[in-house]
């Protein structure tokens, strides 16, 4: 029984002294206790990693939670000595399956992680029975884990990403970079503005900093200095996806605006058919569905010429530029500010002023030809996670899960160990 628990258990230099079944009713579940010890031999502090004298058997009994066996709860229990180590002081003797301060052994840690990178808050929590919270400090664990065990995430950049998330309904900001050539994400910080940058660049080498070529962005404005200031060789770039998202935002406003206006009024047909088109103006005409496609041609048949529907003919062109070849979006952009500012659409005209600010930038966007999908399918599997990472206690949890789910970080499941 022992030698099966022994290879079962699946961590080296781990030796089983018993195993027995411990049903108890002060227990939800009957678990199976395996005794353990680390194999004979100098005991290493936990701080350093070194060899040390043992002190004494002080540090009482500790468990641990394994990977279930079937339907049973697995708990590994041993005593703890501690060590005397000149430079970290009298602490607990380091133990092969878990990290310092764990409640769960590595094996179980790294099976958590692999399915937090895969699946969503309610499977982890629900197949694993961990809380939510706790499997915040799990990912933070592991991810310190990999992050020593990888080489440098900074090596070879040539094109980067910036870009800064709330969460917390807007209280807290990340910031995160990417490189846009291995699709991952390599930083992910609290805060956000230049000094969240700097610092970033601060970890770099005059080398590394370089070789970067391109860095993309929102239209923020302190990320052009900073660029300048890091970056010798790198060419400032606005995301795609961020010129779209302004277009959308400027047509969300004059629906909004009307929709008052209407209600204001007592027009109450006009008010069902603003919103009726509340979705399917901020959609693209192939994503339409057939309601949506009757509310937006309600607004047209009742008011061709009005805002919403004029609004709307002009949201389409910021999103087919991106596609086009560069001297023929030159002429469309040109067009579209043309027809913008003199569109008598005040949300409109403000936004015209901005893409033509933004000319030089856009254009070099399409130059460069920066894929846009591929840049917003990262940027969404970063919101997806920060909105499963509520509820964490500690922001560095939140930043260790993003980093598991999109650092591209070798996650792997334990394998036996033969
Ligand atoms: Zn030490």
């Amino acid at each position: 029984m022992d030698s099966i628990c022994n290879q079962l258990l699946n961590v080296k230099g781990t030796v089983v002294e018993d195993a027995r079944i411990v049903d108890s009713p002060l227990r939800p579940v009957p678990v199976l206790e395996i005794r353990v010890r680390p194999r004979k031999g100098m005991p290493r502090c936990p701080r350093c990693g070194r060899r040390r004298h043992g002190y004494d058997q002080g540090g009482g009994v500790r468990r641990w939670r394994h990977q279930d066996f079937g339907c049973w709860r697995v708990e590994l229990v041993a005593s703890m000595p501690r060590v005397d180590c000149p430079e970290c002081g009298v602490v607990v003797a380091r133990v092969p399956w878990a990290e310092p301060g764990s409640r769960f052994t590595k094996d179980f840690e790294a099976e958590c992680a692999w399915l937090m990178g895969v699946a969503s808050q309610k499977t982890v929590s629900g197949f694993l029975h961990v809380a939510w919270r706790t499997a915040g400090d799990i990912a933070r664990r592991v991810a310190d884990r990999l992050r020593t065990a990888m080489p440098s995430p900074f090596d070879g950049l040539t094109a980067i990403g910036v870009d800064e998330t709330s969460h917390r309904k807007g209280h807290t900001y990340i910031t995160v970079v990417v490189d846009h050539e291995r699709h991952r994400v390599i930083r992910a910080r609290d805060g956000y503005g230049r000094d969240v940058f700097d610092l970033f660049f601060q970890q770099l080498t005059e080398e590394r900093k370089a070789s970067i070529r391109v860095v993309t962005g929102d239209g923020a404005r302190w990320i052009d200095p900073c660029v300048a200031a890091h970056c010798p060789n790198a060419e400032r770039v606005l995301d795609g996806f961020h010129i779209v998202s302004w277009m959308t935002g400027a047509l969300d406003q004059v629906r909004r605006r009307l929709w008052n206006d209407a209600r204001r009024a007592g027009d109450e047909e006009a008010t069902k058919r603003m919103r009726g088109a509340k979705y399917a103006v901020l959609k693209n005409p192939g994503d339409l569905t057939d309601r949506q496609n009757d509310a937006l041609g309600a607004i047209r048949n009742t008011d061709p010429k009005g805002q919403p529907y004029r609004a709307w003919q002009l949201k389409e062109l910021p999103r087919t530029l991106l596609k086009h070849p560069l001297d023929q979006a030159r002429g469309e952009l040109n067009h579209w500010v043309f027809w913008a500012s003199h569109s008598r659409i005040p949300e409109i005209v403000e936004l015209s002023k901005k893409i033509r600010r933004r000319r030089p930038d856009i254009l070099r966007t399409i130059r460069l030809g920066c894929s846009n999908a591929r840049l917003e399918a990262s940027d969404d599997r970063i919101k997806v996670t920060i909105r499963m990472a509520y509820g964490f206690h500690h922001v560095t949890n939140l930043i260790a899960l993003i980093m598991l789910r999109c650092g591209g970080p070798d996650i792997r499941l334990p394998q036996p160990a033969i």
